[in-house]
C-alpha cells in the first residue's frame, strides 16, 4: 500500500488489530476487479500489497458504455474508470495485456501467459465471462463479431462505417443494444435486422403487450425484428467471409456483419484448471469464497446458489462484502469472523440503453393464480404499466413509456411493503400511491405512536 498513506500506518501500528493479508492478487481488471480495489484501497486493514492483473491491454473502463460508444454518443476516454497512475498513487501495481493461465494452489502461485510468476496469499478471480456462442457452423468467418470489449466496439464501428447488411442474433438487452448502435453509426446507412429466437423481444423481462410497443418503435426507426427465428448457419462467401444467414425455416438473409448477442458464458477455465468447484460458474459461498477458502471468485465468473450474473448491481453488492472480509485479516487466516456481511440473493430490475426508448422491468413476467394483475395501457402516448402483487405485496413491474415510478415499486416491492391501501392508485406513481399510504398510516392507531391529544406542543409542531 502507500506508505504516504495515514491510514494504513494507522492499521499497522495498532497492536490490538488483526495483522493484514500480505499480498493479494486480483487475476481481472474487468469492472468487478477494479471496483474490489477501489473499494479495498478506502479500508483500514485492507491488504498489504495489491496485484491486479488484466488480459485487456488498457485500465478498467465502463463496459456498460460500450452501448453508447457504438452509437456515437459518447467519445472513448469517458469510458476509462482511472487512468493507470490512479493505481501506482495508491500502491497498486497493474499488469496489463498479460492473461493468467494456471493457478498452483498447493504452492499458491499463478502463472501467466507471458511466463511471469507471482506468488499470493489470497487470490481473487474476477474474470468475467465470454459471449456465449450457437451451436451453429459460420462462427468463425470474418464479418462475424462479439460485443463485449472495446475491439468488438471499435470493429462494429468500422462495419458500421462501411454500412450494407448486418444480422443482431439476439433479442435481449444486448443485442437490441448493439442494433440500434449499429443503425445510429452508420452514417451512410446499413440495414439492420434482429433474429430473435423467442416469440417476443426481451422474452425474459417484458410482457407481450410491452414487447409490442418496443418491438412497433424499433421497426419505426428502420430496424427489421424477426422473432422465433430458429438460426442454422452462417454462410461463407467462398473467401472466408459471412456473407448470410440461413434460418432453419430457409429464409436466407444477406449479411456482411452478424453480431453474436444471445448471452453469456462465466469463465471459468482458471478455476477449473485449478481443480476448483464449477458449474455453470465459479462455485462460491456467501463471502464470494470458493471451494478453496484462499481463493475467491467475483462477479460474472462467480456461481452462487445456482445462479450466475449478467448485471452490475448484484455485483456492486458482492464487492462490498468481499472488500469487508479482505480487510484486517491475517494472511494465514482464511476463516471470516460472524461479524463480516454475507452476500445475500435479491431481485434486480432491467433497462434498456437506447435513447429515447424507456422501459424498467422487474420480478416475474407470467402471473399465476395467485397474482392480482393490475394494467394501464394508453396506446396513444405509448405508455404501458403491468404490476403483480401477491396479498398486496408487489412482487413485479414492467413498465414502458413513462417509467418514472419504476424504481419506487422497486423499492416497495424489496421492502416487501403491503400495498392494499394504495391499490386504486399504484398505477399512477409514487405521488398519489404514497398519499394513500400516509393518510392509512396516519388513521391505524401505532401503539408506539403517541395519539394526537397526547403529544406535547413541540411534537405537534414537528
Ligand atoms: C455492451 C454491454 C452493455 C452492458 N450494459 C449493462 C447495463 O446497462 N447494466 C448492467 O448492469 N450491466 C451491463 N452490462 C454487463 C456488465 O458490463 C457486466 O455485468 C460487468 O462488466 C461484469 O463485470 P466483471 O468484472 O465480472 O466482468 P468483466 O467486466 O468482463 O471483466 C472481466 C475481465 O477479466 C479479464 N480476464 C478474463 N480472464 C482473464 C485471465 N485469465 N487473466 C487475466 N484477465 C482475465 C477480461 O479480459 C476482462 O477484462 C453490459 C455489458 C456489455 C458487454
Amino acid at each position: 500500500m502507500n506508505p504516504d498513506d495515514p491510514t494504513a500506518t494507522e492499521a499497522v501500528l495498532d497492536d490490538s488489530a488483526p495483522l493484514p493479508i500480505g499480498h493479494l492478487v486480483i487475476v481481472g481488471n474487468g469492472m468487478a476487479g477494479q471496483r474490489l480495489v477501489e473499494a479495498l484501497v478506502q479500508r483500514h486493514g485492507a491488504p498489504r500489497r495489491i496485484t491486479l492483473i488484466g488480459a485487456e491491454p488498457c485500465p478498467a473502463y465502463n463496459r456498460i458504455l460500450l452501448s453508447p460508444l457504438l452509437a456515437g454518443e459518447m467519445e472513448r476516454e469517458a469510458l476509462t474508470l482511472r487512468a493507470a497512475d490512479w493505481y501506482a498513487e495508491r500502491g497498486v501495481e497493474l499488469i496489463l495485456g498479460e492473461r493468467v493461465e494456471r493457478i498452483d494452489r498447493a504452492a499458491r502461485r499463478l502463472t501467466t501467459a507471458g511466463g511471469r510468476e507471482i506468488a499470493y496469499d489470497r487470490l481473487v478471480l474476477a474474470t468475467g465471462s465470454t459471449p456465449a456462442l450457437p451451436p451453429v457452423d459460420g462462427l468463425e468467418l470474418d464479418g462475424v463479431h462479439a460485443f463485449r470489449d472495446l475491439d468488438d466496439a471499435a470493429a462494429l464501428t468500422a462495419a458500421a462505417e462501411r454500412g450494407g447488411r448486418a444480422v443482431v442474433i439476439g433479442g435481449g438487452l444486448l443485442g437490441l443494444e448493439a442494433a440500434e448502435g449499429l443503425r445510429k453509426r452508420a452514417r451512410a446507412g446499413m440495414s439492420v435486422s434482429v433474429l430473435q429466437r423467442a416469440s417476443r423481444l426481451m422474452n425474459r423481462q417484458l410482457d407481450a403487450t410491452a414487447a409490442g410497443l418496443l418491438e412497433a418503435e424499433l421497426a419505426g426507426r428502420g430496424l427489421e425484428i424477426i422473432t422465433g427465428a430458429d438460426l442454422e448457419r452462417l454462410e461463407d462467401d467462398g473467401r472466408g467471409r459471412v456473407c448470410a444467414v440461413r434460418l432453419a425455416d430457409g429464409r436466407r438473409l444477406a449479411a456482411d456483419c452478424v453480431v453474436l448477442a444471445i448471452g453469456i458464458a462465466p469463465s471459468v477455465e482458471l478455476g477449473r484448471q485449478a481443480g476448483l468447484e464449477v458449474e455453470r460458474g465459479i462455485v462460491v459461498d456467501d463471502r464470494l469464497t470458493s471451494s478453496d477458502p484462499a481463493i475467491h471468485a467475483l462477479g460474472e465468473c462467480c456461481e452462487f446458489e445456482g445462479r450466475t450474473y449478467g448485471l452490475v448491481e448484484p455485483i456492486w453488492r458482492q464487492v462490498e462484502v468481499l472488500a469487508a472480509c479482505l480487510s484486517s485479516r491475517s494472511a494465514d487466516d482464511t476463516t471470516p469472523d460472524d461479524e463480516t456481511p454475507r452476500y445475500v440473493e435479491q431481485p434486480c430490475a432491467a433497462k434498456l440503453k437506447v435513447s429515447g426508448i424507456s422501459l424498467y422491468a422487474f420480478g416475474p413476467i407470467e402471473s399465476d393464480d395467485d397474482h392480482e394483475t393490475l394494467t394501464y395501457h394508453d396506446p396513444e402516448h405509448g405508455d404501458y404499466r403491468r404490476v403483480l402483487l401477491r396479498d398486496g405485496h408487489l412482487e413485479g413491474a414492467v413498465l414502458y413509456g413513462d417509467t418514472a415510478a419504476g424504481p419506487w415499486y422497486f423499492e416497495q416491492s424489496l421492502a416487501g411493503r403491503d400495498l392494499s391501501a394504495c391499490r386504486q392508485a399504484l398505477l399512477f406513481g409514487q405521488a398519489d400511491a404514497r398519499a394513500l399510504l400516509d393518510a392509512t398510516h396516519s388513521a391505524t392507531p401505532h401503539p408506539a405512536t403517541p395519539h394526537a391529544q397526547d403529544r406535547s406542543p413541540q411534537e405537534e409542531a414537528a
